[in-house]
């Protein structure tokens, strides 16, 4: 095997340290200039990111904004946003400015329940089994519910039980929905646990052979949702108004539309569910999977206009985020993240969430029916591109503003100006 084969035996048992320089010396990098920037690791303890993954090297630092101005249920929030991408802080603060005075956001949440799956095969009479299932449902309580006591005593636990019948290549499958709210947690150990649990008792009421278990991140149990009236005065007009509902339906009926919208509302989203440690891919498939439940794939918001002619705005999306459990309760930042916000429990947590996710979706209309995303994006964008081309301290916003001035927002642009600015031009 060659010195920089993959195959490195053991690696996980090295430490943090030790990593870092198999990686270095496998990837012919100098250790000297290089082991630093792996060995910071910032706010997350470098013994703590071992435990939450496996062979660790270091840490990735993601910038940390804050929300402004989001008036959510009558309460003032401040929230923590971690995003690489520019705007998108911005564009929440810009867009709850716009209904602070006229009362900001109203939320709710359907539930804190999750669904986790068993699945069935090889069954012969799967109508039957269907039903030998359903008929038990107490002792599926019972064997539930013993899985997480804890739980239990904090008002969670088991709830309803739904069998459905599934059409497959390879036959009728049996797949058992447990329906279990988690209260605080995302609860996708707890569900897990409970349907493993379940697995063999399954197979000896109905027979066949279970294959799965586990959670679904589509939680239609767990649904957040927010709405908001902006003033048509406030964003500027009719006309504005009217553009951003063109724009709503536009992505209302085409996929490929709806999911650079979708995307925009994630922006918002998966920023706030990154800063308090949650699962962002639990909530992005989720969202996107309520998004197609239609058979389409669709827009997360609705938008119509008021018979005073405001614009109203709304937003429903699965919302499984947890204040236990993950890394919520671990990261040193969540922990901080969630008391700058005063949450209390998972489900403000995730209506608050929703509050962010309708108001990115505003600005991104409001500013697409309007200037084009452009203009407002390069001249934060163009502060990138200074960095690239290797501007340092007050040159960053010299050269920032020059790409802006001249209109093209590109790295030979940027370099170009570095060197005349170096010379004194
Ligand atoms: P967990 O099991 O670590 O914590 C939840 C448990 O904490 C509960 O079951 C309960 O026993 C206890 N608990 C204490 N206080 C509680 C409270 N106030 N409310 C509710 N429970 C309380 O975590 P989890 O939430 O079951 O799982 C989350 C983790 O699972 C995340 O890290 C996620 O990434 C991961 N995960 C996700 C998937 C998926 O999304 N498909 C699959 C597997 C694992």
């Amino acid at each position: 095997m060659s010195n920089n084969s993959s195959r490195i035996s053991g690696f996980h048992k090295l430490s943090v340290s030790e990593r870092v320089q198999r990686v270095l010396q496998y990837a012919g990098l100098p250790a000297g200039e290089l082991e630093p920037l792996f060995l910071n690791t910032g706010n997350l303890p470098a013994a703590l990111a071992d435990q939450l993954i496996e062979n660790v090297v270091g840490t990735m630092n993601i910038p940390l904004g804050v929300a402004t101005n989001l008036l959510i249920d009558g309460r003032d929030y401040l929230v923590p946003m971690a995003t690489e991408e520019s705007s998108v802080v911005a564009a929440v603060c810009n867009a709850a400015r716009q209904c602070y005075d006229s009362g900001g956001f109203i939320t709710s949440m359907s539930g804190t329940q999750m669904i986790a799956q068993v699945q069935l095969v090889g069954v012969p009479d799967p109508a039957n089994a269907r039903l030998a299932i359903l008929e038990h449902i107490d002792d599926i309580r019972r064997l539930c519910d013993a899985c997480d006591p804890v739980l239990v005593k904090l008002g969670g636990g088991f709830r309803d039980l739904e069998v459905r019948l599934i059409e497959a290549a390879s036959g009728t499958m049996v797949v058992t929905h447990l329906i279990v709210d988690t209260r605080d947690a995302m609860g996708a150990n707890a569900v897990n646990t409970m349907a493993e649990t379940l697995a063999p008792h399954i197979e000896s009421w109905a027979g066949g052979r279970v294959r799965l278990r586990i959670l679904s991140n589509l939680a239609d149990r767990r649904l957040a949702r927010a709405r908001c009236v902006w003033p048509v005065d406030a964003i500027g007009g009719a006309d504005v108004r009217d553009g951003m509902i063109q724009a709503y339906e536009f992505a209302q009926m085409d996929p490929y539309r709806a999911a650079t919208h979708n995307k925009g509302i994630m922006n918002g989203v998966t920023a706030v569910v990154l800063a308090t440690g949650n699962d962002t891919r639990a909530i992005e498939a989720g969202a996107h999977a309520y998004a197609a439940r239609r058979g389409w794939y669709s827009s997360l918001t609705h938008w119509e206009v008021t018979r005073e002619g405001h614009l109203a705005g709304s937003i429903e999306i699965p919302m499984a985020v947890g204040l236990v459990g993950g890394a919520t309760r671990l990261h040193p930042m969540a922990g901080a993240c969630l008391k700058i916000m005063r949450i209390e429990s998972a489900e403000q947590l995730a209506r608050v969430i929703a509050a962010v996710g309708l108001a990115q979706n505003f600005a991104a209309l409001k500013v697409l029916a309007t200037e084009g995303v452009q203009k407002g994006h390069m001249s934060l964008h163009s502060q990138n591109i200074a960095l690239m081309a290797g501007a340092q301290g007050d040159e960053i916003a010299r050269v920032a503003h020059r790409l802006v001035e001249l209109g093209t927002v590109r790295i030979d642009v940027a370099e170009r100006e570095l060197r005349a600015l170096r010379a004194g031009g």
